[in-house]
């Protein structure tokens, strides 16, 4: 199999202030961890490029993203960093850093459905999965998932695609643009309650949302994959997978208080490329959400991407 790795130098540049677990680090982390156990060798590396204004309106209303790009390219110009919400800051490479992301979201989907690759991982900060149609919160600002599975329906003429969220906390930005498009099937699970306290009852018929109570184990994740989430999804019969992959589940990540370990990670993506060897000729693109214990994320994602990559 080939898988593709899309990064940029450009997502070390978003830096929310000295402590926030959202820091450059993060990415550090993870490519120090996939050089440690080789696995860098089995991938293929690309620069992401910068998302258009066109990609980004197809998950955002065209005002917020035109509204968002100045309010970050003035971060950027006058070097000042800009407060979006309590815990969402604009630094000045934070507008380099979210084009990026978006556009490596969207370069993968390219890859992955022009046969350049057969899966493929976006490496790249900010994440996505809390912004809204028309707000950026919860350390998110263009929603990297929602725009890639859009791309893929909008531009590239496929008719279903599933989004699959594992991050700790629900995908409510994602919920708020996917809902009602029937066109894609969104199951997730997530801590709750927790941030962002939204996911309970989803919002519309195209949503499979599974609350974990605190301290839920891999044993309760599994359960509600085979019960929940893979019937949905073969009933679906999604053209192409994307998922929100956030790490923050992990049992040493002190954003949440789920118990999943390395396993629980090679176990779930091994389930989503069975069910995309059925129905989707094994199209994958996954996005980093969240995950901020660096070496619990490191591993996380190194088990992930060895499972993508057809090597666990
Ligand atoms: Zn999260």
């Amino acid at each position: 199999m080939s898988t593709a790795f899309f990064s940029h130098t450009a997502c070390r540049g978003h830096d929310m202030g000295a402590g926030h677990p959202e820091c450059p680090q993060r990415l550090d982390a993870i490519t120090d961890q996939l050089r440690a156990s080789g696995l860098d060798a089995l991938v293929q590396p690309h620069d992401a490029p910068e998302a258009t204004m066109a990609q980004l309106g197809r998950a955002h209303e065209t005002g917020y993203v035109h509204e968002l790009y100045d309010v970050l390219a003035q971060a950027q110009a006058s070097g000042r960093p800009r407060a979006l919400d309590p815990d969402t800051s604009a630094s000045p490479g934070t507008l380099a850093a979210a084009l990026r992301a978006a556009g490596a979201a969207v370069a993968a989907t390219d890859a992955v459905i022009e046969g350049r690759a057969d899966n493929a991982f976006c490496a790249v900060r900010p994440p996505g999965h809390h912004a809204t149609r028309g707000q950026a919160m919860g350390f998110c600002f263009f929603n990297n998932v929602a725009v890639a599975a859009r791309h893929a329906l909008d531009h590239h003429g496929l008719q279903r695609v599933a989004i699959v969220d594992f991050d700790v906390h629900h995908g409510n930005g994602t919920e708020d643009i996917v809902a009602g498009d029937e066109r894609i099937l969104m199951v997730s699970f997530f801590q709750h309650p927790l941030y962002p306290y939204s996911g309970a009852v989803p919002r519309g018929t195209n949503m499979v949302n599974v609350p974990l109570p605190p301290y839920s184990r891999g044993e309760h994740m599994r359960q509600a994959v085979e019960q929940q989430w893979l019937p949905a999804l073969e009933a679906f019969a999604p053209q192409m997978l994307f998922i929100s992959a956030g790490f923050d589940a992990h049992r040493e990540d002190e954003l949440g208080q789920l118990g999943l370990v390395e396993d629980d990670y090679a176990w779930l993506t091994r389930q989503l490329l069975a069910v995309a060897g059925r129905h989707a000729g094994g199209r994958v693109v996954s996005c980093l959400e969240g995950g901020y214990h660096l070496g619990a994320l490191g591993r996380s994602v190194a088990t992930h991407l060895k499972v993508l990559a057809g090597a666990h």
